[in-house]
């Protein structure tokens, strides 16, 4: 009957595609007769756990929250989620989200917007779990799943985990293989953990890391031992707090909570400094100019031919196939994407738009080496402003891009990063903070996240 509530929980947030009890009871099950045997147990063995839709699932529909991939069940696993299976863990379904990842708010899935289970005070209007990886902070929000799995292009893990009051990691470039992740800006898509606590999130993301020669931008070294160094002791370090971050428009709550970190920081035996970060404001303009670059590239294989659906128009050739396929299977948002990626990309507009951007990420990426030479970790807020009702921003993509103002700078860097919950709003809703780590130093992220928890 706990299982039957959870699901009746989960349908109201409509935070699952598909649900597969059978997998999480299996891998129980495999966990018990181990037991049985007297065979030593990892931490996450026999934890069931959601997997967002972007993780291709062996025998599992996979969609990424697309028409155009609906009803495609990949012959393969990918390999973070098998090393999740090796870890023991079981998969209680897959997570909705939104489309191809393209999103701050759920709101872009084929298969219907994500609702957060927290609401204002004094208000019952469903609020954004944020994006894209909405179903799996819903889920965790709520807990549905002890811990899910994100994924992080500019933001998606850290501002839902944000907007819903938990944890989840981004962690370096490289650390966690992106083989059989459906590819949306593949120099920036990191895959990292959502759970309720800094000691799950580095759990669980020792579990998901590690080498993979079959993806080509895999870290070649070793996973350290996350959870086991965990130390909330800050005595020595540095904390940053880069001054571009605050901003004109950035709302008193999100100032207070962040003077709040830096004093529990400062508690935990940080020393607080300023550092600058100075091409902050070009940080996000540059991202909307690569990802969707590098998507209209990545989205070109949905063609009708290879997987999911196909509409094929009678009499139609190999061309208006195509063309048929890809106007009813892709959403708005992602064929906003595509048709900005191919326009910056194209001859004559390239060196404007792409080569430029490009110039933009060596600037963020050292801004933040200067910055690293002053702080170990640095702190920020995770999001310009809390949650907001379903339906709100549907009309104002700008707007909707701006929820990723604080995330996407440590994503063009490549850098770890990760949001724990820190305060709440006036009317009720969390409010994340972000810790910035320097390259691979995904422990000082983790250690000053704790002294926040
Ligand atoms: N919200 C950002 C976007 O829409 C980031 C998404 C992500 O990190 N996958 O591109």
């Amino acid at each position: 009957s706990a299982f039957n509530d959870a699901v009746a929980a989960a349908s109201e947030l409509n935070a699952f595609i598909v649900a597969t009890p059978e997998h999480a009871l299996a891998s129980a099950d495999a966990v018990d007769s181990a037991r049985a045997d007297g065979k030593q147990l990892g931490p996450m063995a026999g934890v069931p756990i959601g997997m967002k839709d972007l993780f291709c699932t062996k025998g599992v529909q996979s969609t990424a929250a697309s028409h155009i991939l609906e009803g495609f069940v990949p012959p393969y696993e990918s390999t973070v989620s098998q090393n999740l299976w090796n870890a023991g863990c079981g998969m209680l379904g897959k997570l909705n989200m939104d489309q191809f990842a393209m999103g701050s708010s759920n709101e872009t899935s084929y298969f219907g917007n994500v609702s957060s289970p927290w609401r204002k005070e004094g208000s019952n209007a469903a609020m954004s779990p944020g994006g894209s990886s909405g179903g799996s902070s819903a889920a965790v929000a709520a807990r549905i799943a002890p811990a899910a799995t994100g994924t992080d292009t500019g933001g998606s893990i850290r501002q839902p985990a944000a907007f819903t009051g938990i944890c989840g990691i981004k962690p370096t470039y490289g650390r966690c293989s992106r083989w059989g992740v459906v590819a949306f800006a593949s120099s920036l898509d990191q895959a990292g953990p959502m759970a309720r606590n800094v000691e799950d999130c580095a759990i669980m993301l020792g579990a998901m890391a590690g080498f993979d020669p079959k993806d080509t931008t895999s870290l070649d070294t070793p996973v350290p031992d996350w959870f086991g160094n965990l130390d909330a002791d800050l005595r020595g370090k540095k904390v940053g707090i880069p001054k571009e971050y605050r901003m004109d428009g950035t709302s008193q709550e999100i100032l207070d909570s962040w003077e709040k970190g830096a004093e529990w920081l400062r508690d935990a035996g940080a020393e607080i400094v300023d550092v600058s970060l100075p091409h902050t404001k070009y940080a996000l303009p540059a991202y909307y100019i690569v990802a969707p670059a590098e998507a209209s590239s990545n989205l070109a294989r949905y063609d009708g031919v290879r997987y999911g659906l196909r509409d094929l128009p009678d009499g139609a050739g190999l061309q208006d196939m195509y063309a048929a396929t890809r106007a009813e299977g892709f959403g708005d948002e992602v064929k906003r994407r595509v048709m900005l990626g191919t326009y910056v990309l194209s001859a004559g507009f390239y060196d404007a738009y792409y080569t430029q951007a490009m110039k933009v990420r060596t600037l963020v990426q050292r801004d933040f080496d200067s910055a690293f030479e002053q702080c170990d970790v640095i702190l920020a807020p995770t999001t310009p402003t809390a949650s907001f009702p379903l339906n709100s921003l549907n009309d104002d993509p700008l707007t909707m891009y701006l929820n990723d103002v604080f995330a996407v700078p440590a994503s063009l860097a490549g850098l770890p990063a990760m949001s724990v919950p820190a305060t709440l709003t006036e009317d009720g809703l969390p409010l994340g903070l972000q810790l910035v780590g320097k390259a691979m130093d995904e422990q000082g992220v983790l250690n000053a996240g704790l002294a926040i928890e």
